[in-house]
């Protein structure tokens, strides 16, 4: 059954409780224990956990006395506000499927349909599929990421201010207005606390596990979990992991020998690596602060190195990967053609950046657009002389490059394209200061775009500490 199929059913088995009725309240939970937050799924915005719930015992951090309302907001047939993703959707005309339909068919939700509809809607359960970040311990700063992320981010904030753009990129005091200042990375976490109290409890049920950061690589929470893995087998579990693929060298290492362990002793399911990259070479660096591209690749090819293991790239679509979006596929392509033997080890994702809105696609002049287009063009003639080899892409990749292009030329208002320019301006002007990096000379092709930027900026005012 395909993927719509599966949803189509799940839609009018879910109707049988309510219109509004979404497994993945209950079963899927993404837990942000750097700051105490969580949600389910990761469509509504994040709330925090009250610390007086997870003294109540440690489930608080998945069933908060908040999300449970959500839930019996679900079995009564209201929608949740917080879950406007999806009812934009099915409110749209032609009868659409949403994530909420989506996610329930998914085997780890509707296998528990009738456990979860027979429970009183305070009930504690228990998730199948949990996302989890332990620390913001990272050693590198992307262009789009924030200190709440990224420890490198909040040393460099807290060091020189905010970057002076017109609102203030950055801004720790936004941060803290928003309650999302994270535990330190070797500061004493009540929430990382109640996660080991939890594990053993949860663990046996899950069958997705996945850790993003911060960099897990470099968290020891994350070898902790990989070792009691080891010695506690679970053939159904899926577990994966997020990294920068640049971590010391010791602790890439003992993850390589853990990966390897799991998959030879069959004490998993599956393993599955995502490591982000956005461009290729120099300016993959530059977007990337702290990325040695060299390093990655030989990281990536040691990883590929082992039998069976499977990667995706996340090639985060941002203004600056579109230099180098050919020369990216083509290293793709490369990748493919030397491990897909058989079976797709290489796979990609390409969501594109909304924010901040000064990187992302759309502040590029038509130029640009029109040189991404060429690019896609050439994929699909690609995908037209062997469409689905395991060496080239697939119909569903050409369409989400399709779907990226649609995007970068959507219309924009004026005053928008001209303020984000000017932000562009403002802020890699000052990270080239505090960086030491080149603008210029690591997109030298960027020139007249740059150019124009700076001209956007003699309109706008920086914003001053
Ligand atoms: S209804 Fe949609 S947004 Fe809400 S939990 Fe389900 S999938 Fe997520
Ligand atoms: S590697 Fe991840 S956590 Fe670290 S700065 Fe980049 S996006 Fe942020």
């Amino acid at each position: 059954m395909s993927h719509y199929e599966k949803a189509l059913k799940a839609k009018a088995e879910l109707n049988t409780v309510s219109p509004s009725f979404c497994l993945a309240k209950w079963l899927q939970v993404s837990l942000h224990l750097t700051t105490g937050r969580t949600h389910s799924c990761y469509h509504p915005r994040s709330h925090k956990i009250p610390l007086k719930e997870i003294e109540r015992g440690p489930s608080a951090l998945h069933n908060t006395e908040y999300k449970k309302k959500q839930r019996k907001k679900m079995l009564e047939g209201t929608r949740p506000v917080e879950c406007l993703y999806c009812w934009t959707v099915e409110d749209m005309p032609g009868d659409l499927l949403s994530d909420r339909h989506y996610r329930s068919a998914e085997d780890w939700a509707m296998a528990d349909m009738d456990i979860i509809r027979s429970m009183p809607w305070d009930a504690d359960v228990k998730p199948r599929y949990l996302e989890v970040n332990f620390n913001q311990a990272c050693q590198f700063k992307c262009t789009y990421c924030s200190p709440q992320f990224s420890s490198s981010w909040m040393a460099e904030i807290k060091q020189y201010g905010f970057y002076p753009t017109t609102f203030g990129y950055n801004r720790l005091e936004w941060f803290k207005k928003n309650d999302l200042i994270p535990y330190g990375p070797d500061e004493k976490n009540p929430y990382v606390e109640s996660f080991w109290k939890w594990w053993p409890e949860i663990y046996p049920h899950l069958r997705i596990f996945r850790m993003t950061g911060g960099e897990p690589l470099i968290d020891p929470n994350t070898a902790l979990v990989l070792d009691y893995v080891i010695h506690h087998p679970h053939p159904k579990l899926t577990i994966s992991l997020t990294s920068n693929l640049c971590p010391p060298d010791k602790n890439f290492q003992q993850f390589l020998t853990a990966v390897s362990e799991l998959l030879q002793k069959n004490a998993i399911e599956n393993f599955f690596l995502y490591a982000s990259i956005d461009s290729v070479g120099k300016q993959a660096e530059y977007i990337r602060s702290g990325l040695d591209y060299q390093k990655f690749n030989e990281n990536l090819e040691r990883y590929l190195e082992i039998p069976g293991t499977e990667i995706s790239f996340i090639l985060t679509f941002n203004c600056l990967s579109a230099p180098g979006f050919r020369p990216y596929l083509e290293w793709l392509l490369n990748l493919r053609n030397k491990y897909s033997k058989g079976k797709q080890r290489i796979s990609f994702d390409t969501p594109f950046l909304h924010h901040p809105s000064f990187l992302s696609l759309q502040v590029l002049t038509p130029e640009w657009k029109k040189s991404m287009q060429e690019t896609v063009a050439w994929a699909e003639e690609i995908y037209r002389d062997r469409p689905e080899a395991l060496d080239g892409f697939t119909s569903m990749e050409i369409d989400k490059f399709k779907r990226v292009l649609q995007w970068t030329c959507a219309p924009v208002v004026d005053f928008d394209i001209q303020m984000n320019r000017a932000n562009f301006f403002f802020f890699f002007t000052e990270h080239d200061r505090r960086r030491g990096t080149n603008f210029l000379k690591t997109f030298p092709e960027m020139k007249e775009f740059w150019n124009q930027c700076e001209q956007e900026s003699r309109s706008f005012k920086q914003a001053t500490v």
